[in-house]
């Protein structure tokens, strides 16, 4: 696997990077500033939250450009402030922008629901080769945009491949991150310029935190900046600060997280009555060696497909310690049916086209004992079995 590059250690830029200082009580911890209001005259910074400079704002995003390699970074909202924001802002009327055909059903969404009316022109690919993105580009494209591994498919997709082709034509690569977590993949390293998350998910990694992150060059992020002040997404300080204190742990709670997974995947691969399982740790999932050569850990989420007999639906229902639950990516274990929920607005038609069927399971694992996820699989498979759904063993 590829070592981290970095000056510190994870973990010590987890717990200690960007920190602020408490002068007056000399506390361990960053003070809270919830001011939104600050002076105007004799200072350096004319500081304001939708200008994305309070205190708390500043130190989190310090934290966040160290965990991904780059100079800057910026705390929005949500994963969709910062998605949004970040593609308007490298592209106008008249761009083209290219992106991957495995994506997040929001990004997805919000793409083919907007662009058409600013007059920005979209493709997605084909396929996830680098030949597939290459062979979109047209004299207006300004962007390429990917995510690996995807949502819920777990597709990878080559990130030194995709940031070349963007160089030698011109454009703005962008990522989004949230399923690797800046643990497992940084793709600055491989020249990726603008790496996004939805940090509600690894980042805030409790289920009670709903924002979103930018990490990129200093020149990158300014033209970020620039749209974001006037756009609105910013974040209150208290979960800003909410947020700073969960990104302490989430070096050791995603390493857990990853463990299980595999733990998880195999378990459910040697199983006689799962048909698929789709997760990159796996020897035999098509984007395994890729995975290996640019991340520094396979992730906490798979997917998987109940063979045909049971239903799905009732199956999650009959779980009794894995939630059925929206999100991910939380130190509990949840499964959902992505095409009940984050690609529920693509439609049918497009999740046929991208392979998601009726009865996919996304599994986000979480820090339990894998013993006992393994034992509420197997009684929720049998309650299933024997019709006993609904009662309580
Ligand atoms: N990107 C990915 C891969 C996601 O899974 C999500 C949400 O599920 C988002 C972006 C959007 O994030 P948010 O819900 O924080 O706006």
């Amino acid at each position: 696997m590829k070592k981290n590059v970095m000056k510190k250690g994870l973990n010590t830029i987890c717990t200690h990077e960007g920190e602020l200082n408490d002068e007056q009580f000399k506390g361990a911890v960053s003070p809270l500033y919830m001011s939104t209001s600050y002076a105007f005259e004799d200072v350096e910074v004319k500081r304001y939250p939708r200008y994305f400079n309070t205190p708390n704002q500043v130190a989190l995003s310090q934290k966040i450009a160290a965990l991904e390699h780059t100079q800057a970074a910026m705390i929005f909202g949500s994963g969709m402030a910062a998605v949004s924001t970040s593609l308007l802002a490298f592209l106008k009327a008249g761009d083209h922008v290219v992106l991957q055909k495995t994506l997040y059903g929001g990004t997805y969404n919000f793409v083919n629901e907007e662009f058409s009316k600013y007059g920005i022109a979209y493709s997605f690919t084909n396929g996830l080769e680098p030949e597939d993105f290459e062979s979109k580009i047209k004299e207006n494209t300004k962007v390429i945009f990917v995510e690996t591994p995807s949502n819920p498919l777990l597709t990878i997709t080559d990130l030194e491949a995709v940031a070349k082709i963007a160089k030698k034509h011109g454009l703005v690569s962008m990522i989004d991150n949230t399923f690797a977590s800046p643990v497992n993949q940084n793709p600055a390293d491989f020249g990726i310029d603008v790496i996004i998350h939805s940090a509600t998910k690894y980042m805030g990694g409790h289920s009670d935190i709903c924002a979103g992150a930018v990490a990129s060059t200093e020149e990158h992020m300014d033209r970020i900046f620039q749209l974001a002040k006037n756009l609105g997404g910013s974040l209150s300080d208290y979960t800003v600060w909410l947020l700073e204190r969960s990104i302490k742990t989430m070096g050791i709670r995603v390493k857990a997280q990853n463990n299980n997974a595999q733990h998880m995947a195999e378990y459910l691969e040697a199983h006689s009555e799962i048909d698929k399982v789709y997760y990159p740790g796996l020897p035999n999932h098509p984007g395994h060696e890729l995975a290996k050569s640019q991340m520094h850990g396979f992730g906490g989420m798979l997917s998987f497909e109940l063979n045909s007999k049971y239903d799905a639906s009732l199956f999650q229902k009959a779980l009794q310690l894995i939630k059925p639950s929206m999100s991910l990516a939380g130190v509990e274990s949840t499964v959902l049916s992505p095409a009940q929920t984050s690609h529920a607005l693509i439609g049918p038609e497009e999740r046929m086209n991208q392979g998601i069927s009726d009865g996919l399971i996304r599994f986000s694992v979480g820090i339990e004992e894998p013993e006992d996820l393994i034992a509420d699989i197997e009684q929720a498979l049998t309650k299933v079995r024997d019709g006993k759904i609904g009662l309580k063993v």
